[in-house]
């Protein structure tokens, strides 16, 4: 990772394309990043502004603008809720201007790879003379909106659709360029999106099946089936079976044409992809995309930088995430991009793992000493990263999914 000096940006999340900019005041240092919105173009000179920001807290500031918006944009952060709709907050009147539409950003990271975003999801593309390759399609809407912009600004249709992993809010609307693309994934996608089996409703959505007849119709679902309903019902029958409930709402992912097991390098144009399994981690079929060339690489879900792990860190092992973290370390790439949240360095990925090691060991202490889930929730403060995003809600939710983890 060349020198260790690393950033974070968090860019064009909070404001239409307005950038807001963070690094840690230690580790700053200038980039020249384009970024451009549906309707406007700027160059941005971070350090400006980041200077700016150190007389206060960036981190508090940022939180702060999070706190603002609507619970679902929070909740939306790794496949659990659909693509927020921002509600205005119950208190304020109705606002008179048009809806807002989602925040979408173009922001060149390296040579020809490219960061798109959309509100709090991003995907990755890097632009060859033979074609694009691009990582996530986020979903049909955004894919039509990026489809729209690639070929306005680079002329190149999109070649390969190489997926992170099959979580609905990443994998939906590939179909946008199935004329054009190839689509790969671990091979573990393939079970993930196969047909709905024969199953009962689980536990807790047979309370919401009011008429008793082992199926959700819309008038019964709630919360997430209700939001993605349509992407729940994969035979488009106008009910949710327990099979179509435990597949998730992944009905708008278009499956692989090609799957590996380990490790697959793609080439197109001159240029290389590499993409490998790094292991079970928040899902089966996890990939990670290393560009060699720009000593980068893209992370979804199991890796966030500057930011708390999502809640009860489903799905959890810690000799596996751990490892699989210290994998990506292993690449000592210069830039590494998540699916959520700031882009950073190598650097951030070991701190990320080392919160992990830390909140494990301190849970681990206090389970020995006899300490209730609720006393470590109050005691293992963690507060070496209270600057991090989501610290406030997602801390205490961290130490519940590590006590789970510790005491299975
Ligand atoms: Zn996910």
């Amino acid at each position: 990772m060349g020198d260790g000096e690393t950033r974070l940006l968090r860019m064009a999340e909070l404001g239409y394309g307005e950038p807001v900019l963070i690094a840690r005041p230690w580790r700053t240092r200038l980039l020249t990043i384009m970024i451009r919105t549906a309707n406007r173009a700027s160059l941005v000179q971070p350090g400006a502004r980041l200077f700016e920001s150190q007389k206060e807290n960036p981190m508090k500031r940022n939180l702060l603008s999070l706190s603002t918006l609507p619970l679902v944009l929070i909740l939306v952060a790794c496949g659990a809720a659909p693509e927020p709709t921002p509600e205005p907050a119950a208190e304020a009147p109705a606002p008179v201007a048009e809806p807002e539409g989602p925040t979408r950003t173009i922001v060149n990271i390296t040579g020809d790879l490219y960061r798109a975003q959309n509100n709090n999801h991003a995907t990755v593309f890097l632009v060859t003379e033979e074609g694009i390759i691009m990582s996530d399609p986020i979903n049909r809407d955004f894919a039509t909106w990026l489809r729209g912009e690639m070929e306005t600004r680079f002329d190149q249709p999109v070649r390969y659709v190489l997926y992170s992993h099959s979580d609905f809010d990443h994998a939906s609307g590939g179909e946008v360029f199935a004329d054009t693309a190839e689509f790969v994934g671990h091979e573990n996608m393939l079970e993930a999106l196969a047909e709905p089996s024969e199953m009962a409703l689980p536990a807790d959505v047979a309370e919401l099946d009011a008429n008793g007849n082992g199926e959700i119709e819309p008038a019964e679902a709630a919360g997430n089936l209700e939001n993605n309903f349509s992407l729940f019902d994969a035979n488009g029958d106008g009910m949710l079976s327990g099979g179509e409930v435990a597949r998730g709402p992944v009905s708008d992912v278009y499956p692989p044409t090609e799957t590996y097991a380990d490790r697959l390098t793609i080439e197109l144009g001159g240029k290389r992809v590499e993409m490998f399994h790094p292991g079970p981690a928040h899902s089966a079929n996890m990939s990670v995309l290393h560009f060699p060339d720009e000593s980068a690489a893209f992370v979804v879900d199991f890796i966030s930088l500057g930011r708390l792990p999502f809640q009860t860190l489903n799905g959890y092992d810690h000799d596996v995430w751990t490892g699989e973290m210290r994998a990506v370390e292993a690449l000592g790439a210069e830039y590494v991009i998540p699916g959520h949240g700031v882009v950073g360095g190598t650097a951030d990925v070991a701190e990320h793992r080392q919160y992990f090691e830390e909140l494990h060991d301190a849970v681990a202490e206090g389970i020995a000493a006899g300490a209730s889930l609720e006393e470590l929730q109050a005691s293992v403060t963690m507060d070496a990263y209270s600057g991090w995003l989501n610290y406030e809600q997602w801390r205490p939710l961290n130490v519940e999914g590590m006590y789970a983890f510790l005491t299975q």
